[in-house]
């Protein structure tokens, strides 16, 4: 399929790109990797006048790991996500969780800011993010403000980003040094989007778990923060009767459609088996 006619836009600074965006309005789109906006073009299911690339903002296209700080540009590209030590020493489970993202062609070209903006609940890092509990930092013409990842996502690819914002970077705290994580993704083949998927985070001390937390991806028409689920494990010794109604607790908020992946009492079940699985390689990582 073809996308229909745009204008397209390169601006080299961040002030210039949300200058277009306000000016050219609710015609223009943003385009990062373009590995979600052009297939949606190609099947005309977004019809954009302009495009305007962020490929050339350079400042967004930083990883910086500092005093406990994590901070990621909007423009860092799954490769680059997962070819950074100094961010996997940090916070593992971006690495884990990118490595399973589509393919390596999709890598070199998605952005972790694509990723996390677009609002497809297919999509794997929202859930990783709001584990994280990381802060979104979206520039428009009034200037700045941060969106928790946990309050970002209202509906499938509708967010708090407004049309004239741009997503600039991510921002967490590291995990605390000794935490376990993993990221789960039931998948139907290599390259393919979560039946369900799990993210988990924990940490252990003499055998008590005493923090936790689980995120969900594609079960819902937004990324899920599973916190009653999460609370459930602290202060136990991830026991199996505690494990299970955790588990429980996670599929309760889960919502998946029947679609292709199967059936949405199929979708549950997988969701709860990926958080089961997620909590125990998380346990056996903990230190
Ligand atoms: P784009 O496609 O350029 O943009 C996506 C949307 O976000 C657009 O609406 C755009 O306007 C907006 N946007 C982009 N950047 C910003 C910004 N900085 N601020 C505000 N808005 C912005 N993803 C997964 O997570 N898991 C998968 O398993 C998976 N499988 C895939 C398989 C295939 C075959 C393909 C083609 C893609 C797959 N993807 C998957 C999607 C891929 O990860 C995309 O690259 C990613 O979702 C979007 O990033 P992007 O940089 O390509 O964004």
């Amino acid at each position: 399929m073809i996308p229909g006619n745009f204008e397209y836009h390169r601006p080299t600074s961040l002030g210039d790109a949300v200058g277009l965006l306000s000016t050219l309005g609710d015609d223009a789109l943003l385009l990062a990797g373009g590995h979600s906006l052009i297939p949606m073009m190609k099947l005309r299911m977004a019809l954009p006048e302009h495009l305007v690339d962020l490929q050339d903002l350079e400042a967004l296209k930083l990883i910086d790991v500092n005093n406990g700080t994590v901070s990621l540009g909007a423009m860092v590209t799954q490769t680059e996500l997962i070819a950074s030590d100094n961010l996997h020493t940090a916070c593992p489970i971006l690495r884990e969780t990118s490595l399973q993202i589509a393919d390596p062609q999709v890598r070199n070209m998605g952005t972790i800011g694509g990723n996390v903006a677009n609002g497809d609940p297919g999509n794997d890092m929202p859930a990783v993010m709001q584990i994280l509990d990381a802060s979104y930092t979206l520039v428009g013409p009034n200037g700045e403000r941060q969106v928790a990842a946990r309050d970002f996502y209202d509906a499938a690819y509708f967010t708090a980003r407004a049309d004239d914002e741009i997503l600039t970077a991510i921002t967490f705290a590291a995990p605390a040094a000794g935490h376990g994580s993993a990221y789960l993704k039931q998948k139907r083949k290599i390259g393919d989007y979560a039946t369900a998927a799990a993210a988990v985070i924990l940490e252990m001390s003499g055998g008590t778990c005493t923090a936790a937390s689980i995120g969900l991806t594609n079960v819902h028409d937004t990324p899920l923060w599973a916190e009653e689920a999460s609370g459930i494990l602290v202060g136990s010794s991830l026991d199996h009767a505690t494990v299970q109604q955790a588990v429980a607790a996670a599929k309760a908020i889960t919502d998946p459609a029947s679609d292709g992946r199967g059936p949405k009492e199929f979708r549950t079940h997988v969701a709860g088996v990926m958080v089961q699985r997620a909590i125990a390689s998380a346990r056996s990582r903990a230190q």
